[in-house]
């Protein structure tokens, strides 16, 4: 993995190791003139974005990070739902879930912090097997990973024995393991197309998210049937809130995320996954972007697009919010909270997560065409 060119790199092997008391609790850090000088790099990059008052509160915790990591030689992901703070200021590497934890298995640190929720932690511990995953907080959940279990699964492929299981990488590494391929929001086509294709069927089953498989069913002559799941942020948005926003800001690019309801993208200009919705904003350049999807996702980008105007209409994911510069801090100092996934259902995950990894990729994250009609996609009966 590439490291930060802001952040040193890490060096030995768990070098700090059972010296949690050497560094003093999350709390008993405090802003002084070195804090501020070797932060203040840093405050330049996310200024527009954090508040000036917030930031010798962050300060802190920031430096004692990126000093503790080295020590540790530890690496922290963070998804793009983290706070600026987080992402831009002690993130090792960032971007979606499935690129994170690819990043982290040709990491070559000891330790992993997982910036982000649970299930991300799992796919980390599922292709970085020999290094020592942290999650900071164990709050950390996901409403879509909840809704389905290794169970239902196994439900659903005695249902269903003719057709292949796709399924979503946030899912739990149970889930995954009793899957056929996983697909993340970017390959979820390519994935569905490329399984039916091999198992000569006109039918694959993409669990769990409902709105991503009925995204998908319009972008494919596959026949999808999918699993009532869905993520709790992404749900919310509605139509008639894409229509009012239009109105309101006639000039702005509105851009989707496919776990949005299909007429969502329907009424929108573009549509993608995270690391498409970034990247049409670097290429395209819009004056006035609005991202329908998690808050901190615009004032990531906003940072790397100082041209692009962003209009805010978001969704918070309290999971995700559970995650903090203090509980990243307190979980390098102290080791917590360690993931790990039973060996059998890890290796299982892995085969699923590496048959997808084995398909062909596209250079630039593809999109959904927003154009389509919205075609259904049947629940599956179990
Ligand atoms: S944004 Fe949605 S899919 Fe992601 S962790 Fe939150 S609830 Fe889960």
């Amino acid at each position: 993995m590439k490291s930060n060119p802001d952040h040193p790199t890490p060096t030995s092997r768990f070098a700090g190791r059972g010296h949690a008391s050497a560094w003093p609790e999350a709390r008993e850090l405090g802003y002084d003139e070195g804090v501020r000088a070797r932060t203040e790099h840093l405050l330049e990059r996310v200024a527009d974005v954090v508040p000036q008052a917030e930031w010798p509160l962050h300060a802190p915790l920031i430096d004692a990070i990126n000093r503790l990591k080295v020590e540790r030689n530890a690496v922290i992901l963070a998804h793009n739902y983290m706070t600026p703070e987080i992402f831009h200021c002690v993130g090792d590497a960032t971007g979606d879930s499935l690129k994170l934890a690819q990043l982290a298995a040709e990491s070559d640190a000891d330790i992993i912090v997982q910036a982000g929720v649970h299930f991300m932690a799992e796919t980390a511990k599922i292709l970085a097997p020999e290094k020592t995953v942290l999650v900071p907080d164990l709050r950390a959940g996901c409403s879509l990973a909840a809704s389905i279990t290794g169970a239902d699964v196994r439900r659903i492929r005695q249902a269903y024995p003719a057709y292949p299981i796709v399924t979503y990488v946030n899912t739990s590494a149970e889930v995954k393991a009793e899957s056929d391929i996983c697909c993340t929001s970017s390959n979820a086509v390519q994935v569905v197309e490329a399984v039916a294709g091999q198992w000569g069927t006109d039918t694959a089953i993409l669990i769990p998210d409902e709105y991503l498989a009925k995204n998908v069913a319009s972008q494919t002559a596959v026949r999808i049937l999918t699993w009532k799941g869905a993520c709790e942020v992404h749900e919310r948005f509605t139509a008639e809130e894409i229509a009012q926003l239009r109105s309101e800001h006639p000039d702005a690019m509105i851009i989707t995320h496919p776990e949005c309801p299909p007429d969502v993208l329907k009424a929108a200009d573009f549509a993608g996954s995270t690391g498409a919705m970034a990247a049409f904003v670097r290429d395209q350049a819009p004056k006035t972007a609005i991202l329908i999807t998690e808050c901190s996702m615009s004032d990531n980008v906003a940072v790397e697009n100082p041209g692009t105007r962003f209009i805010r209409p978001c969704n918070l994911c309290p999971h995700m919010k559970t995650i903090s510069l203090a509980g990243i801090y307190e979980s390098l100092r102290r080791l917590q909270f360690e993931v790990n996934v039973d060996p059998d259902v890890a290796r299982r995950a892995r085969s699923s997560v590496q048959a997808m990894l084995d398909l062909p990729g596209s250079e630039k994250p593809p999109a959904f065409d927003t154009r389509r009609p919205i075609t259904a996609a049947d629940y599956v009966a179990v």
